[in-house]
């Protein structure tokens, strides 16, 4: 996958997951919950914010309901250390 830094944010890569309950593949930001479905473009305009995608199928807004993919850089556990 080509890594494409989110156009909303700019502070980290969209990532394709995997929706769960959906078995539904989006592009999404780890960052900023910027949502992208994959037939869609990613700019900066047409975005859909996770929470809210969710929200519109019944779920709430839980990252448990993500499988992520393309896992190179969104292990956040190891990224992620207390300072
Ligand atoms: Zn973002």
């Amino acid at each position: 996958m080509i890594k494409q830094v989110c156009p909303r944010c700019k502070q980290d890569y969209i990532h394709k997951v995997k929706i769960i309950p959906l078995s539904k593949f989006v592009f999404l930001c780890a960052e900023c919950d910027a949502l992208w479905e994959m037939e869609m473009p990613v700019t900066q305009k047409n975005y859909t914010d996770f929470g809210n995608y969710m929200k519109g199928y019944g779920y709430s807004g839980d990252w448990s309901l993500i499988e992520k993919y393309n896992s190179d850089n969104i292990n956040s556990e190891e990224d992620y250390k207390s300072p």
